[in-house]
């Protein structure tokens, strides 16, 4: 790692610095580290929230130089929030560390070997729909071409992330005999607007349709979808303007349509959409649009919930829920999901775990070492539980449980909430 630094005065302009506020909160009284995954699988102190915390204090405090050293230790970071879910005296950990990081990012002391990949999926790629659709139509042509015959020959490895590829999948099992059930007539339908996004539209679009249509199934009607980037990724990643353009565009395409409701099947989506406010200066006219826009975000979860749908099938296979963690941590969104899975399921088995699997965006890209060790632990606690089919509400984690499941050998399958319920409603 190199020492690069940098002149705090340059920088600091015009880049919205983690708050003193937020970073003051924290008391050191170190209840979020065995909390939080980096800390548990790396044992530094450094590598958790009450070290991360110190060090953008210190370098808020011009104590510290920022340099790339401390942007490692900020991106080894999942961004899972499960700090914040431990922490007693509610420090705004996601926040925090984005600020941290868009600062990083302002400075240019990026760690160099990510630049490369970040650039091109966060600034290229991403922001322009028609470009994610190109790139990532790849593995769904793959999967419908003759090549895949010649999947077996591949190593080990490079079959499980095949295996984890978009493809055709079996039909999610479930009882013959239908039961009494479905949406609630009663009310006037809300209308509401889904978001199609940018990868998962381009990758894996039947969760996109299933969406669709469980909601209309419970009894929604729908405008059509909002297909661009939430921005989420750039956030992540610290970059704030690319950020704040896919944030406007996207309010402005919900408050013209109409909608009452706008509707996300995704967890690190809905998390940022429903912060978009943290995006905007406290005089920018964008913010309190913002806000009114967060107050109107459900998770699919949440929205299938409130209209009290009840499954008229019933899954044929023990089933278990994986939280997703900008679900669990960032949303505090917990129940829904249990509530629907249970009207499914006769064998609902708890996963007694919701420490981040390890996905966690591009993470498991970016450092695979620890992203596969939090996989494995993940795997182990699922092999433990005897189910045999895992549910989640983030494609990230989708791909990345499939691919470990396939690498271990596991028969278990990972099916997204919508999938689910689409079969049994
Ligand atoms: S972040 Fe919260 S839990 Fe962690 S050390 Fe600070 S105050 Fe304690
Ligand atoms: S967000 Fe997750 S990885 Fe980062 S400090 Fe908090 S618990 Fe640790």
């Amino acid at each position: 790692m190199s020492g690069e630094t940098i002149d705090l005065g340059n920088y600091l302009e015009g880049v919205a610095a983690p708050s003193s506020e937020g970073l003051n909160t924290c008391t050191h009284c170190g209840l979020c580290l065995n909390a939080c995954p980096t800390y548990r699988v790396l044992g530094r102190e450094m590598d958790s929230p009450r070290g991360r915390v110190f060090m953008m204090r210190q370098v808020r405090e011009e104590q510290m130089p920022l340099s790339e050293l401390i942007a490692d230790h900020l991106y080894i970071c999942l961004d899972c929030r499960a700090c914040e879910t431990a922490c007693p005296s509610g420090v705004p950990y996601g926040e925090l560390v984005e600020a941290g990081r868009a600062q990083v990012e302002a400075a240019g002391v990026t760690p160099r070997r990510w630049r490369l990949l970040r650039w091109l999926l966060n600034r290229v790629i991403l922001p322009r729909p028609w470009l994610t659709r190109a790139v990532f139509a790849f593995p769904r042509l793959y999967a419908g071409s003759p090549l895949r015959a010649l999947a077996g020959l591949l190593p080990r490895r490079l079959r499980a992330w095949e295996a984890a590829l978009p493809r055709p999948r079996a039909p999610i099992p479930v009882r013959r005999e239908p039961r009494p059930g479905g949406a609630p007539e009663s009310g006037t339908a809300p209308l509401v607007m889904a978001l199609t996004g940018c990868m998962m539209e381009a990758m894996l679009p039947h969760l996109n349709r299933a969406t669709e249509s469980v909601l209309r199934k419970a009894g929604y009607r729908l405008v059509p979808p909002h297909g661009g980037c939430c921005g989420a990724l750039n956030v992540h990643a610290g970059e704030r303007q690319a950020a704040k353009d896919m944030a406007r565009a996207t309010i402005d395409a919900f408050e013209r349509s109409g909608a009452e409701y706008f509707v996300s099947n995704s967890a690190g989506c809905g998390a940022q959409l429903k912060e978009y406010a943290h995006l905007f200066e406290q005089d920018d006219p964008w913010r309190e649009r913002a806000e009114r826009f967060a107050s109107r975000v459900l998770d699919l979860s949440q929205a299938l919930a409130t209209r009290g749908v009840a499954a008229t099938r019933v899954l044929d296979v023990p089933v278990t829920y994986q939280d997703a963690c900008h679900l669990a941590h960032a949303q505090r969104i917990r129940a829904e999901p249990r509530s629907l899975l249970k009207g499914c399921s006769d064998d609902f088995r708890e996963l007694g775990d919701d420490q981040c699997c390890g996905s966690a965006g591009i993470y498991n890209l970016t450092h695979p070492e620890i992203a596969n060790e939090l996989l494995r632990q993940k795997l182990e606690r699922i092999e433990a539980t005897g189910a045999r089919l895992v549910v989640t509400g983030n494609p990230g984690c989708l791909l990345h449980l499939r691919r470990g499941a396939a690498e271990r050998g596991m028969n278990v399958d990972v099916r997204h909430i919508a999938e689910v319920m689409d079969a049994t409603l």
